[in-house]
């Protein structure tokens, strides 16, 4: 439950920030309307308003009483981020540019196949890993999002998939946290929110089909165990400590062995027939290697039977110093791990005409740890930053 709401009720602060209702679980919403005295059946009508109807207004809410209406009106709000960009691709693929109400910007890209229709969404504005490969940590962080703004981001894409296709809804059947920001830091926000994209009285997603990717925040692993099933991906791109340092530098807090742990914690509370995503972004030179195959094999062999390798191939951004490796190396490396019995596969770089790919989301924020203005000094000074071997 937001923890801004118990201390208003403490408080009777009426001053407080509104109640930001599309960002509750049924249990939040429950306790809410508890303490206004009402029957804990209203959450289930005001949820079915919100993310079933769409209602943008409390006055539409007619099975509410007038003055529960009114109650609401003065002191919760449904207040969503403003589309300012709505981008497609080529290739269908969807990129949405939202504003918050404090002028930050984030992004959300909606990816539709033939089978299913993938929203992956941001859980930060920026993010404060810094990665090495990725555009959205040079970018630098912000702030956490509310559960409000996360829910808000399926909502909006909703709602404009639904005027596409002359009229046919392009239904989103993903969602996957693999947008803006590392979600398990912005813990209680990102699990408010997925408890309402699966509820049935919120968005009925299923657990399967709704992926949580980290870099790897091992206790915050931990702790998810205790409270979700969805889908784990973790953001594993070196098989070894050394090079994964460098590339993802919350690796020296939580090295490769203390993070297949804590997978291996997770697998037990997913049950015998799920498995973990293992995301890894191949960079030329620097991690596709036949010698870097064999690494990974050596490296996962004990979550053999229960991973799915999933290979990214670099997606370039300017001064990013990283290459993508060509097909053919791609394909090498995928048999390679398929051959020592992993289930690999390789994730078609989508939307990248339009920067909605992995890695290409950058928003356009205020950052609050310097780190884009000496990112851009150092491109300035040096040229391009090169990582890995060349001329290949
Ligand atoms: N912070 C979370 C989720 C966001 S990133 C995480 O780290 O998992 C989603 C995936 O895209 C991650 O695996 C990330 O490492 C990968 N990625 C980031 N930049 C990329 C790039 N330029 N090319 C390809 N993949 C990239």
């Amino acid at each position: 439950m937001a923890e801004g709401l118990a201390l208003r009720d403490l408080t009777g602060d009426a001053a407080a920030a509104p109640v930001a209702l599309l960002g509750m679980s049924k249990a939040s919403l429950e306790a809410y309307f508890g303490r206004l005295g009402e029957k804990p059946f209203r959450a289930v009508q005001v949820m079915k308003w919100l993310h079933h109807r769409d209602a943008d207004d409390f006055a539409t809410m007619t099975d509410l009483s007038r003055a529960l209406r009114t109650r609401l009106e003065a002191e919760a709000t449904l207040a969503m981020p403003e589309v300012v960009q709505d981008h497609q691709s080529q290739d269908g693929t969807r990129k949405w540019l939202f504003a918050l109400a404090d002028g930050q910007r984030i992004e959300t890209v909606f990816i539709p196949e033939k089978d299913r229709g993938t929203l992956c969404i941001s859980s930060q504005v920026g993010c404060a890993l810094d990665c090495s490969f990725c555009a959205t940590g040079k970018q630098g962080f912000n702030r956490n999002l509310t559960a409000a703004e996360i829910v808000s981001q399926v909502r909006l894409a909703r709602r404009a998939l639904q005027d596409t296709d002359f009229g046919r809804p392009k239904p989103i059947t993903n969602v996957v946290l693999m947008g803006m920001g590392e979600p398990l830091l912005n813990f209680e926000p990102v699990l408010e929110a997925i408890s309402v994209l699966l509820d049935d009285l919120g968005y009925g997603i299923s657990k399967r089909r709704l992926t949580l990717s980290t870099a790897g925040v091992v206790p915050a692993i931990r702790a998810l165990a205790g409270r979700t099933d969805v889908a784990l991906a973790i953001s594993l791109h070196a098989p070894t400590d050394e090079l994964r340092d460098q590339l993802v530098p919350i690796n020296r807090r939580y090295p490769i062995a203390e993070l297949l742990d804590a997978c291996e914690a997770y697998l037990e509370k997913l049950g015998e027939w799920r498995s973990i995503t293992v995301e890894y972004t191949l960079l030329a030179g620097v991690n596709d290697r036949p010698e870097d195959a064999e690494a990974l094999i050596a490296c996962l062999a004990r979550l053999r039977e229960r991973v799915k390798l999933n290979l990214i191939p670099f997606n370039p951004f300017p001064g990013s110093g990283y290459a993508r490796p060509d097909a053919r190396e791609v394909r090498r490396f995928q048999e390679r791990m398929m051959a020592a019995n992993y289930a690999t596969m390789v994730r078609t770089t989508r939307g990248d005409d339009i920067d909605a790919a992995c890695g290409q989301l950058a928003g356009a924020f205020e950052d609050r740890t310097k780190r884009r203005t000496r990112y851009l000094a150092r491109l300035r000074d040096h040229g391009e930053i090169t990582h890995g071997q060349s001329g290949r």
